[in-house]
């Protein structure tokens, strides 16, 4: 049984155009609520809001999640590399709908948080790090797919390099205040853009310096 928040949600996203019976089903799967540590913000988690979550970051809007989930084309074989592990819904909704989902986020305690959720839920396709997305997954490997869950003003080369032929990215691109979800395709050595909805996302921070360590897969030392 679906709780009636969630079923409203499920029925305003298809009035805003989400049409993929999938990603729907995704959505209609994952307890928002398990993703929001505020006590007060918890009954707010079927609005279509984005709302604060730790670190000053924001848990995405629903309809945002499932628009570019949408525009990503998932397969159940692919492998896709997030940006900006947040709160970590979006990830979890990733994780339904792909073989794997490696993310990254450069606030150690969203880390923490995010991963206990997905332990809690029993998601057991994800690799998480702490890390600075703009320079890529810190191994050398292309993804099939790759999503980036905050505004840029230009896409970082490392996701350009890592993108594999045929592959899509999904990124806000633009200003502080004012960007529009890109989504990038790259067929050979072309890379084509299409811009589409507008929106505010909070902001791709580059952290560490070319060059200086930064992050740590698991298992490796610290
Ligand atoms: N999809 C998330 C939205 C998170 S907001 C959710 O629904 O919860 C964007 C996230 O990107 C924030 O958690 C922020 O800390 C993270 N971020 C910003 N710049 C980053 C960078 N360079 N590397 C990794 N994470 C980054």
């Amino acid at each position: 049984m679906l709780n009636e928040t969630l079923r409203e949600l499920l029925i305003s996203l298809q009035r805003n155009g989400i049409c993929d019976p999938r990603v729907l089903e995704a959505m209609a799967r994952t307890p928002r609520e398990e993703f929001i540590s505020d006590s007060d913000l918890k009954e707010h988690a079927y609005a279509d809001e984005a709302l604060p979550i730790e670190c000053e970051q924001t848990i995405s809007q629903p309809f945002v999640v499932a628009y570019m989930t949408e525009r990503l084309h998932l397969t159940p074989d692919c492998e896709v590399l997030e940006i900006g592990t947040g709160s970590g819904y979006q990830t979890a909704i990733l994780s339904r709908l792909a073989r794997h989902v490696y993310t990254i986020e450069m606030h150690a305690e969203l880390h923490r948080l995010a991963t206990g959720r997905f332990e809690k839920l029993g998601l057991a396709n994800i690799t998480a790090i702490v890390g600075d997305g703009t320079r890529g997954w810190p191994e050398q490997r292309l993804f099939e797919r790759i999503l980036v869950t905050a505004g840029a003003e230009e896409t970082p080369k490392a996701l350009l390099d890592q993108l594999a032929p045929r592959g899509f990215m999904v990124i806000p691109l633009g200003s502080r205040y004012d960007q529009r979800i890109t989504l990038i395709t790259r067929d050979g050595g072309n890379l084509e853009y299409q811009t589409l909805l507008p929106v505010r996302f909070v902001p791709l921070v580059p952290l560490a310096p070319e060059g200086s360590a930064y992050c740590c897969l698991p298992g490796s030392p610290k």
